[in-house]
């Protein structure tokens, strides 16, 4: 008999989310019956204080895997069995994998964005780069840059205990490079010697529209990267693709997330470059 998969994601407000269609079509494609299930807070009147039961239901009824987004990549861990190393230095979960009747988190938004870099800035400078946000995505993106071998990383958050919080969480584990800490107003000289900038803010989001950082800032030898994904193009992506800088968008990184979660949830390797295709065009 063909065993079916069951995988689901529970966050709030992802009824759009893109990321069952990308699990399912993949799944199909390896001919394997896989669902994948929205579980969404808002939609079931639930909160993070109801994370222990859903995860033990999941668990219950049968799915491999659950993955976890805002707000509740911090709180599952109070409802977990163990994690892998990078999910216990970043303290957040986005993927969940239930085997041996254990469940252990994982986290592959900072793999998702260290393979997008991997794949879209071939040879790009890395030395130093500027990274703006240090939230729930920040602290894969800083994790990454670092991972990649970025000496230098200037963090810079409206909230500025967010971006102390997020130094001290990483320091001690790269202690070679230099994460400092910049207020937006040191954004002109700071990037003034960066080799590339991150928006790890919704700034460019519909919600959040517009750019936090001047367009006259931008030059065609500083890559600029974006983890907002709705819209593609944000409007700090097409002021760096105006004045003629290599730019890397959202999508590699929620694509790249899903391609090793699946791998972690079925043991199989997915093709990136399909799920990538298919994402882009949902
Ligand atoms: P968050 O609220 O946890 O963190 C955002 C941080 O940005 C906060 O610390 C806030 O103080 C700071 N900030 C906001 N506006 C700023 C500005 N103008 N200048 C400086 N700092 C500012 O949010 P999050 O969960 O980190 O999500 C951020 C964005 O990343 C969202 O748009 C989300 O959709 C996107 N995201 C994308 C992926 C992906 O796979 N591509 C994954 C996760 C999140």
């Amino acid at each position: 008999m063909i065993e079916s998969i069951v995988c689901g994601l529970i966050g709030s407000g992802i009824r759009a989310s893109l990321t069952p269609p990308m699990h399912e079509e993949e799944g199909r494609r390896h001919g394997l019956t896989y669902a994948y299930r929205i579980i969404d807070l808002d939609h079931l009147s639930l909160s993070t204080s109801n994370l222990p039961r859903l995860v033990w239901s999941a668990q219950e009824l049968g799915f491999r895997g659950l993955n976890i987004t805002h707000p509740c990549k911090q709180a599952v861990i109070g409802c977990l069995d163990g994690l892998s190393a990078d999910a216990e230095l970043l303290g957040a979960v986005n993927t969940v994998v239930f085997e041996e009747g254990k469940a252990i988190g994982h986290n592959t938004d900072w793999s998702g964005f260290a393979r997008n870099l991997d794949r879209s800035l071939t040879g790009a400078a890395m030395d130093n780069v500027v990274q703006l946000g240090a939230g729930g995505a920040g602290v894969a993106v800083a994790y990454a840059l670092l991972r990649r071998g970025v000496g230098r990383i200037t963090l810079v958050d409206n909230n500025i205990v967010r971006a102390l919080q997020l130094r001290d969480r990483l320091a001690p584990a790269f202690v070679a490079a230099d994460i400092s800490i910049a207020a937006l107003a040191d954004l002109p000289e700071r990037l003034s010697t960066a080799d590339g900038l991150v928006n790890a803010t919704p700034m460019g989001m519909a919600a959040h529209p517009g750019s936090a950082v001047p367009p006259e800032l931008l030059r065609p030898d500083l890559w600029v990267a974006d983890v907002v994904y709705r819209p593609l193009e944000t409007d700090l992506l097409r002021a760096a693709r105006e004045v003629g800088a290599r730019t890397l968008s959202g999508a590699g990184m929620a694509v790249f997330q899903a391609v090793d979660a699946f791998r972690i949830f079925t043991g199989i390797e997915p093709d990136a470059d399909r799920m990538f295709d298919h994402m882009t065009a949902l």
